[in-house]
């Protein structure tokens, strides 16, 4: 295959588990393994392509439509939950949006962060764009249909745009030559391109998921960004957590070279984070024996819990995932129930944390129903 961002051919496989299986981001098992090539010219990470990316997107990928408010948690502060949305229009605010703007939103599945923004008295035009008619009801409830489109970008909105953002798009997306082309087209002359990705060294569950086809870092944003014409680019790791928040503006009279960037620390850092992919499904089936036969339970029911259940030799001993959430509280995940942290009784004796292991051990300390149970835990 090769590179989407450089287009170099790519030759370095870093991570090839051989597993029958694979997890998507929205925890779906899909027949057949993924596997992990390392771009040396541009420092870019690449998953092989899902076979039938486009009707996947199309028709399969429903992120949050089970509900109107439906959201992630981005963080528990004082035991009090703020949700990703909520923090994406906290960042989008400080870091680009001013009065009167005419805004894109490209990729944007629900938009919640778009129509989080439009409560904001600023005066901004949004439109939105996606490769997929499933989020037209959603758009209705703030927007006109003059203002959304799917598919195929509108000729009237060439060159139209002040800002076009991104939110958990880009790492989807196999063409990013056509992405970058379309953001590109949308833009007026200096229009600014805002987008958020996730942070595969902060967030390892991006590394995974086989529909996370591109793992960017920061040699290969900076590296597609001044192959596309893009000026002062900036990559923030600390504004949102486990991810990228990058924004650049567009310089249509840049000649567009690509200035050189190290990409030896990205290689390196690439091949730690497969080498701990590779041993933490030892880690789970080694637990797994040593605490066989007796009752079990998952923390978390995102992806790290779906890649803990997907690792057991026998799933019997699940008695249930716990999961903070309460937009998971009360559905089943691979047939398990989800309840809540507090509704955990003292049979559970053994408990696998899948939780991102950078927060994983401060989150489990701060449940105070688990201070009363004798369990033994597993951290990924
Ligand atoms: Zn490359």
């Amino acid at each position: 295959m090769n590179c989407n961002v450089c287009a170099n051919l790519l030759t370095t496989i870093i991570y090839d588990p051989q597993n029958k299986i694979s997890l998507t981001s929205l925890c779906q098992l899909q027949a057949g393994s993924i596997r992990i090539c390392a771009c040396e010219t541009c420092g870019h990470l690449q998953t092989n392509e899902m076979a039938d990316l486009e009707s996947y997107y199309s028709k399969s990928y429903t992120i949050l439509l089970n509900s109107e408010e439906e959201d992630q948690i981005y963080k528990v502060i004082d035991g009090k939950p703020l949700y990703r949305t909520q923090h994406q229009v906290d960042t989008l605010l400080q870091k680009v949006v001013n009065k009167g703007l005419r805004i894109l939103d490209y990729g944007c599945a629900k938009s919640s962060t778009m129509k989080q923004l439009s409560r904001h008295d600023l005066d901004t035009q949004i439109y939105l764009f996606d490769v997929s008619d499933m989020y037209v009801e959603y758009w209705k409830s703030f927007l006109p249909a003059s203002q959304w489109a799917t598919y195929q970008i509108p000729a009237d909105w060439l060159k139209t745009f002040d800002l076009v953002t991104s939110f958990f798009a880009l790492e989807h997306i196999a063409d990013l030559e056509l992405c970058l082309n379309q953001v590109k087209s949308c833009l007026k002359p200096k229009g600014t391109f805002y987008f958020i990705v996730p942070n595969t060294f902060t967030n390892p569950s991006d590394f995974i998921v086989a529909d996370h086809v591109n793992h960017f870092t920061v040699a290969s944003l900076q590296y597609l960004l001044q192959k596309n014409g893009f000026i002062e680019i900036s990559v923030d790791d600390q504004a949102h957590f486990g991810a990228f928040v990058v924004k650049a503006q567009l310089e249509p009279n840049s000649n567009a070279t690509v200035l050189p960037t190290e990409v030896s620390q990205a290689l390196q850092d690439a091949q730690q984070m497969a080498d701990y992919w590779s041993s933490l499904s030892v880690k789970i089936r080694t637990f797994e024996t040593a605490h066989s036969d007796r009752p079990a339970a998952i923390y978390g029911s995102g992806v790290y819990g779906s890649f803990i259940l997907s690792n057991l030799q026998n799933t019997n001993n699940i008695r249930c995932f716990i999961d903070r959430s309460p937009f998971q509280q009360g559905q089943q995940v691979f047939e398990k129930p989800v309840i809540a942290p507090n509704a955990v009784t003292d049979e559970v004796e053994v408990m696998y944390v899948g939780l991102n292991p950078q927060i994983a051990r401060g989150a489990i300390a701060e449940v105070a129903a688990f201070q009363s149970l004798n369990c033994e835990y597993l951290f990924l």
